[in-house]
């Protein structure tokens, strides 16, 4: 890429939550391989944000790449209204088998925030058809589920800047997030603002939506899995759906093949995304319980009022499902584990620096929460010199990377994150 590239690149193309007026800095990327992104400049950089918790297996991985090429050669896409195809009954066989038994129907979309609106849709229609119309969410604060309207009503009302929105965004219902930390003791007490607000308006809720464990991007907060077990009950007590979003934890990136798993509880909607494809196309997917797609197919619209132009795109589908048969021969176990081991020996000694709020680990995620907001392109510069791809935000610097990557790999990882912290220069103070 040429300069002008970059200065056309500045000038007229948005970047996620970037300004217009006063871009960030960006880096051209011309290909990555295995656990390693190459810059144009010849730099290679060790990833470690997996592309935002998608390239599990790394990229330009053989399998995923003759899946893709293969599934060219037959057809790139084809509508799905009146037609299926070889790739998409795959991929959902697979869903269905390695879900939770009760989830049997799948709903293809393009990306995290649809499967959420899709989630949100088929609560409301659900309702609806049982002549009981519901029409508010219960949520966690600190929560985070996409940047459409209706996925941005269950974020953090603060993070996702609801100020802005006020009266065009359905209001609904925050319990403080959880307190209680995964690694911590269970504090009853945690339960009491939730369960009173679901007591209150158990009539209207048509769902509560959550993050199973880890609340991503609205945090990087890891909880208690007896949240989970709690809420499971109280639900079912009510008759209230449980939507898991398990876009950013699915896929064993918590170290079981879903966050729920942790809590042993099935929601009765689940959202996947991200690591579906293993990052390499985009492509979401939302199961129910047949109970819930009846009943929604049996209401007065007489389906689910849904169905995106490039529902079910073959491609998506044909490398999905080689991902998943990647993630079924099981190797992600023990990556999983081993990478959790190492975080926690490597980015424990960040404790230390008096710039560190919290260290968190849980799998393949490791978290450090600074005191101060970090200056992103100081901070992304200096990552950048130290042969690292890191991308934090706001107090946070956190590392979830590819499955694939080895312990050489890793600690350059750590070692970077243990240098940043400690120098004053890349935080807001
Ligand atoms: N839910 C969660 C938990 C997420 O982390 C994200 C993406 N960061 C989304 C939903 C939205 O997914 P997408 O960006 O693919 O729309």
């Amino acid at each position: 890429m040429t300069p002008d590239d970059i200065a056309f690149d500045q000038r007229h193309i948005w970047h996620p939550y970037t300004s217009m007026s006063a871009p960030l800095p960006v880096y051209p990327v011309n290909g990555a391989l295995g656990c390693e992104l190459h810059l144009a400049s010849g730099e290679r950089l060790v990833d470690g944000m997996s592309s935002w918790w998608a390239a599990i297996h790394g990229y330009n991985h053989p399998r995923l790449n003759a899946a893709l090429k293969n599934q060219i050669d037959a057809v790139s896409h084809v509508m799905f209204g009146g037609i299926t195809h070889p790739a998409a009954v795959a991929l959902c066989r697979k869903l269905v088998a390695m879900t939770p038994q009760a989830l049997e129907c799948v709903f293809l979309a393009d990306s995290g925030s649809v499967a959420v609106e899709v989630a949100m849709k088929m609560a409301l229609q659900y309702w609806q058809a049982k002549g009981e119309p519901r029409q508010r969410f219960l949520t966690f604060r600190n929560g985070y589920h996409g940047d459409t309207f209706g996925a941005m009503s269950v974020c953090d009302p603060d993070n996702s800047m609801h100020s802005l929105w006020k009266g065009y965004l359905p209001e609904n219902l925050f319990a403080p997030a959880p307190q209680s930390r995964f690694d911590g003791e269970w504090d009853e007490r945690d339960l009491a603002p939730f369960a009173r607000l679901l007591a209150a308006h158990r009539h209207e809720i048509a769902a509560v939506i959550l993050e199973p464990v880890v609340q991503g991007a609205g945090g990087m907060r890891i909880y208690h899995p007896t949240w989970l077990k709690r809420i499971r009950k109280m639900c079912d007590r009510e008759g209230i759906l449980l939507i898991a979003d398990e876009i950013a934890t699915g896929f064993g990136r918590t170290g079981k093949l879903f966050a729920c798993e942790h809590a042993e509880i099935a929601p009765d909607i689940l959202c996947l995304g991200k690591a579906l494809t293993g990052g390499a196309m985009t492509l979401s997917a939302t199961l129910t319980t047949r109970d819930i797609a009846e009943t929604i197919s049996n209401g007065e619209a007489g389906c689910f009022m849904h169905g995106p132009t490039f529902m079910g795109n073959p491609l998506a589908c044909a490398v999905a499902a080689e991902s998943l048969a990647l993630l079924e021969e099981g190797e992600w176990q023990t990556q999983v584990a081993a990478i959790e081991q190492q975080l926690r020996d490597q980015l424990a000694p960040c404790r230390e620096a008096p710039l560190v709020a919290d260290v968190r680990v849980l799998g393949a995620i490791g978290v450090v929460e600074t005191r101060h907001p970090v200056d992103m392109a100081a901070l992304q510069r200096f990552f950048v010199g130290k042969g690292v791809w890191i991308r934090p935000f706001g107090k946070l610097i956190y590392l979830m990377p590819p499955y694939i990557i080895t312990p050489e790999q890793l600690a350059k990882l750590t070692q970077a994150v243990r240098e940043a912290v400690k120098n004053p220069l890349f935080f807001r103070t």
